[in-house]
């Protein structure tokens, strides 16, 4: 059903803008209504993101369920491009291709195709072992545009950067035909990351991921499963206002604008804000970055 939203693939953003801007939310949980996002959405919206992407079942979260129906919400009730995120590990083709068709039928036409973390243990099941498979797969069955993952640190299971970017530039051969990178505080990596990109000849434009710290256990947990350095100075601000919930999130906000504003000057191609469904932090980073957002984009 298509209820009178804008219908564009996203590769198509990155060919009219120099900066593409965008969020990244997850499904509520799987006990709680899909209602209890509209609050955000509803202000995210206000915003103007050039899109929203929606995570599938990450963390191992029992999710997956809602990725498409939050999408869809994006995409037909308030009028935001949406990108739908969607893993393999653990899935048989059978099992993605009724996803694929859910996603059509919704009007869905942007996927973040990802592997999904191996469980503990390493046993999985499936027909896909990495997402290079799962986005020649998409690519095959339908008229969908694909993005993919990357990872300025390296994959933390991964051997190194050079190794890893090898693989990107699979996914990109495989169809992908832009990528959204992991988290990162230090944009020197994300520097490391583009140089690689030169090198292999990879094409498709990478969006740097910025995750704005609001508090001090979830980054450190985020950080270690994804093996993402802190820098001291970042460190730094966490230890000193660890117990002040403001002004730990004031700074988190100030050291993400830093970030981005040092991102932009330097020409990337696009800002993922992982907004962690806090529409007052987008709200804030938003205000601060979006004068410079519109000149670069003039
Ligand atoms: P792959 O590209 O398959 O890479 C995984 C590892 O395998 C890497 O070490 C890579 O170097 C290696 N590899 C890749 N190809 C080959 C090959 N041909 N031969 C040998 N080795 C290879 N997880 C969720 O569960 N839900 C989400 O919504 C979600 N969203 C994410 C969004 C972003 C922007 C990012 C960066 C990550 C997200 N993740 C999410 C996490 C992601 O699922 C994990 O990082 C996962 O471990 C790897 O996924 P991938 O798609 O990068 O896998």
């Amino acid at each position: 059903m298509r209820l009178g939203a804008i219908y564009m693939k996203i590769n198509e953003l990155f060919e009219s803008k120099k900066v593409v801007f965008s969020f990244e939310i997850f499904p509520p949980k799987a006990t709680s209504s899909i209602d209890t996002i509209y609050s955000t959405l509803e202000e995210l919206k206000d915003l103007k993101p050039d899109y929203i992407s929606v995570t599938y079942g990450a963390g191992g979260s029992l999710t997956k369920n809602k990725t498409t129906e939050l999408s869809s919400i994006v995409k037909n009730k308030y009028g935001v491009e949406s990108v739908a995120h969607l893993t393999c590990i653990n899935s048989t083709k059978e099992e993605i291709n009724i996803i694929l068709d859910d996603l059509k039928f919704n009007g869905i036409e942007n996927i973040l195709a990802l592997r999904g973390d191996v469980p503990e243990g390493g046993n999985h099941k499936g027909d896909f072992k990495y997402a290079y498979e799962l986005i020649s797969h998409i690519k095959k069955r339908g008229d969908f545009n694909i993005l993919g993952a990357c990872y300025p640190e390296g994959h933390v299971k991964g051997r190194d950067l050079k190794e890893d970017m090898l693989h990107l530039k699979i996914k990109e051969e495989s169809g992908a035909s832009q990528f959204i990178s992991q988290l990162f505080f230090d944009n020197n990596h994300f520097y490391n990351l583009l140089e690689e990109k030169e090198k292999l000849g990879i094409k498709s434009p990478i969006q740097a991921g910025i995750m704005p710290v609001v508090n001090k256990k979830q980054i450190e947990r985020i950080t270690s499963l994804c093996g993402v350095n802190m820098p001291k100075k970042f460190i730094k601000i966490m230890e000193r206002y660890e117990y002040d919930k403001e002004a730990l999130r004031d700074a988190g906000i100030a050291y993400a604008v830093e970030q981005i504003v040092d991102l932009i000057s330097s020409g990337v191609d696009g800002i993922h804000l992982y907004s962690m469904n806090n529409a007052y932090v987008a709200r804030k980073i938003n205000n601060s970055i979006s004068s410079i957002i519109n000149s670069i984009n003039k």
